[in-house]
């Protein structure tokens, strides 16, 4: 067996009991990236200088990984190889966050969230392709390059976090953090048969996140395990001054639960979210996971969520808005990409932006706009506040009555590059089931739980109360201890 076919948390025991070292770990993954990633495309800046500036400083972070492991230091990741969206901003390490207007912008600091996995001992690998400013479900919004499906190369691994999760189903990375407004983890994690994991808004620091949606985004981990990724929110969850809508509550131990019997756990079965729109082989699989986990003495019973129709509207006011006003400091003056030819400030502006953005953020920026500008601001920005706050009461109704709710991911197994493109409402529609988990700022957790005919994963997610991840973790848990799906190993690996 490879090296990169083990989970994190075999890897832990092994480092731990020296069946190798970090240093030869991390030229494992490095080894198998250089085999694989043309095909795959899961890793950003390819041009050869910074992958070598990369490589050198991820085999000197698993040098001083070694040296900690030798002095006796025994913490999950020590050592451990992961990559990070380039949405994470990095020192020294270029972070484009796949935009053409911060080509070559390498940022004087790092993420809050990617520097507690520094400070852990994790090993950077590299930067992750995604959907330009996080805008899209399937990656191909990247000014750089599309990224593609490890179990299907002609298809899209999901967005906007493709590259963290393509990367991980390909064993080019042990885990790797994404950021999910609005499915942007779980959808693609869904598509590419690993787990994702949505905190609750507030639970990781979006401190040296690029901002797409502000009351939104969130950042979270993508692993091959539930138990993987529990340790991972351990390490990266809890309060930052740097970001005032971090929580002060504090971070339990995500692993502790895991393995405790889920009987007696009551889980709710939104009728909305099994209708009309979704693909047959996917409804299967979840109505199998819902016996499945009546198997283990799981109680599951109906409940209603009736604004979940109106969430998808909702978004596409609220997250433009956001991203039309966070968007603005892109000027061409401070950050990365300046038309040469513009001959006054104001062509600076107009021609930078014009050329420095994609079709998709410009898409953004303009519906956001037009939504907050004066005598459509009350029609359309502060309703699509109220509705949130339905959305909301129909989560906080149905948790008076149980522990956590099963859904589909996303409506459709991955999609054909191209299909949807240039029909931005198909596009967006893959989101439909995942957004009104933002809406609401509760934490989501996909899981993979099955194939289709045509060997595509599937996937369920589990959405819990504020704050209770460790209930999503205990189930998700549960379930891959009875299963074998992220096992299985996508024929490109
Ligand atoms: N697909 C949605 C969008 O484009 C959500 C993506 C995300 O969560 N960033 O906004």
């Amino acid at each position: 067996m490879s090296l990169t076919e083990h989970t994190l948390c075999e890897h832990r025991d092994h480092l731990d009991g020296k069946r190798y070292s970090a240093v030869e770990l991390a030229n494992a993954y490095l080894e198998r990236i250089a085999q694989t990633d043309e095909a795959i495309g899961s890793y950003l800046h390819v041009c050869r200088e910074i992958i070598k500036q990369q490589w050198l400083i991820a085999l000197r972070q698993a040098r001083a990984a070694d040296d900690r492991l030798a002095r006796g230091e025994r913490t999950a990741l020590l050592g451990i190889p992961i990559g990070l969206k380039d949405i994470f901003l990095t020192a020294g390490i270029p972070t484009t966050c796949a935009s053409r207007i911060l080509e070559g912008y390498v940022p004087p600091y790092t993420a809050t969230s990617a520097q507690k996995l520094l400070d852990a001992g994790a090993v950077l690998l590299g930067k992750l392709n995604m959907d330009e400013f996080a805008m899209g479900s399937s990656t191909e919004t990247s000014h750089f390059k599309i990224t593609r499906n490890p179990w299907d190369l002609e298809r899209i691994p999901g967005g906007s976090s493709g590259g963290s999760a393509s990367s991980v189903a390909a064993r080019q990375c042990v885990a790797s953090l994404g950021t999910d407004p609005g499915g942007s983890i779980r959808q693609p994690a869904a598509l590419c048969g690993v787990v994702g994991l949505k905190p609750t808004y507030g639970r990781v620091s979006r401190y040296g996140v690029i901002a797409f949606a502000s009351s939104l985004d969130q950042v979270g981990p993508f692993a091959r395990t539930v138990g993987d990724c529990a340790l991972m929110l351990s390490a990266i969850a809890g309060y930052d001054s740097h970001d005032s809508t971090s929580s002060p509550l504090s971070v339990p131990d995500y692993s502790d639960t895991l393995g405790k019997s889920v009987a007696g756990l009551r889980l709710g079965i939104p009728a909305e979210y099994f209708g009309a729109g979704i693909d047959s082989e996917v409804k299967a699989a979840v109505e199998a996971v819902i016996r499945y986990y009546e198997g283990l003495g799981v109680i599951c019973k109906p409940v209603n969520l009736p604004h979940t129709e109106y969430a998808l509207a909702t978004y596409y006011i609220i997250a433009p808005a956001e991203a039309s006003s966070n968007l603005a400091r892109y000027d061409g003056i401070r950050f990365g990409f300046r038309d040469a030819e513009a001959k006054s400030l104001r062509e600076v502006y107009d021609r930078s932006r014009s050329r420095g953005f994609g079709p998709e953020v410009t898409r953004r920026i303009m519906l956001g706009t037009y939504v907050l500008s004066a005598g459509y601001y009350e029609a359309y920005y502060r309703k699509a506040q109220k509705v949130r706050t339905l959305i909301k009461q129909d989560f906080d109704a149905a948790f008076a009555e149980v522990d956590a709710i099963i859904t589909p991911v996303a409506p459709t197994p991955a999609f054909k590059i191209g299909e949807k493109t240039s029909d931005p409402v198909q596009m967006y529609l893959s989101d439909v089931f995942t957004i009104p988990v933002n809406m609401a700022g509760l934490p989501g957790l996909s899981v993979p739980c099955g194939f289709t005919t045509s060997n595509l994963p599937l996937a369920f997610q589990l959405i819990g109360k504020p704050f209770d991840e460790a209930t999503l973790l205990q189930l998700g848990h549960a379930y891959q201890q009875g299963t074998d799906w992220h096992r299985r190993v996508p024929a490109v690996a």
